[in-house]
């Protein structure tokens, strides 16, 4: 299936590249949504991720603060300006995210690993207007990825992009998701039209490889990357080894060299 795509423009957000997500991998407290987003928007972030329903791996861990958290989110929109994106995985998710108000949703690794659940959220958005992310599946599998676009392409939703955030293996030595770049760089090759975003805070799964990460993706040409940040990374309620404060963020992106012929 052709994808019918319409490019992703947000008013005050440059189109030149890396366009840039940051935030927290959850949303915790009121208090640190609002420190970190606060941060990230006066280093020139105009976009704020945070999880607020988190699909974790085993029982017993933070699960996300849920609806409530949405109301942070509204008022790092009202506070600071930024544009708000969250996960959604559920259509629950999609419903409440909608009457929140966010702006761009995006589909975590798990859940586009399965169509059940993937048509369930593109059946919720069917007749809505809104950019959708989706990451790669926890699986490298092309198909898998590009059918999870095609549902939610078929819904109607035409703003899409795809997150590279890396593919799960065994072996954990150096990535905690390996990048297995040729699959993106495939899926490049496949549908030229449509952003690809890097996630290296989810390959890297610790600080030190978020700026060579980031700096790989600029070189191959992806079109922008979404980091975790947090004003206080030790003390994060998940994925405390891969957040980085808005001024390290800041440092790394400073670094970036971007080849003109990516420009
Ligand atoms: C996240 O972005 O915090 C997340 C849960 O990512 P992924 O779906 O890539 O594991
Ligand atoms: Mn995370």
């Amino acid at each position: 299936m052709e994808l019918e795509l319409q490019p992703i423009e947000l008013e005050g957000v440059s189109k030149e590249r890396p366009v840039v997500i940051a935030g927290p991998c959850s949303a915790e407290t009121e208090e640190q949504v609002m420190s970190t987003a606060t941060q990230l928007a006066n280093k020139g972030v105009k976009i704020f991720r945070a999880g607020i329903w988190k699909p974790r791996t085993k029982p017993g861990g933070f699960e996300g603060i849920g609806v409530e958290g949405l109301a942070w989110l509204k008022n790092v929109k009202k506070e600071t300006g930024m544009y708000v994106a969250t996960e959604v995985a559920t259509a629950k998710h999609v419903y409440e995210c909608l009457k929140a108000g966010i702006d761009i949703l995006w589909i975590g690794a798990r859940t586009s690993a399965n169509p059940f659940a993937v048509q369930e959220i593109a059946d919720a958005l069917k007749g809505v207007d809104i950019p959708v992310l989706v990451k790669n599946p926890v699986n490298p599998d092309l198909e898998l990825w590009i059918g999870a676009l095609e549902r939610i392409n078929a819904a109607g939703l035409k703003r899409l992009a795809a997150i590279h955030r890396g593919f799960s293996s065994y072996d954990k030595k150096i990535y905690r998701n390996l990048p297995q770049w040729h699959i993106p760089i495939e899926l490049r090759r496949r549908i030229p039209a449509l952003p690809i975003l890097c996630d290296p805070s989810h390959i890297g799964g610790k600080r030190e490889l978020i700026a060579p990460l980031c700096q790989q993706a600029m070189d191959l040409g992806f079109d922008g990357l979404i980091v975790e940040s947090h004003c206080n990374p030790d003390s994060a309620w998940s994925d405390a080894s891969q957040q980085v404060t808005p001024d390290v963020l800041d440092y790394i992106l400073n670094l970036l060299v971007i080849r003109k012929e990516h420009q």
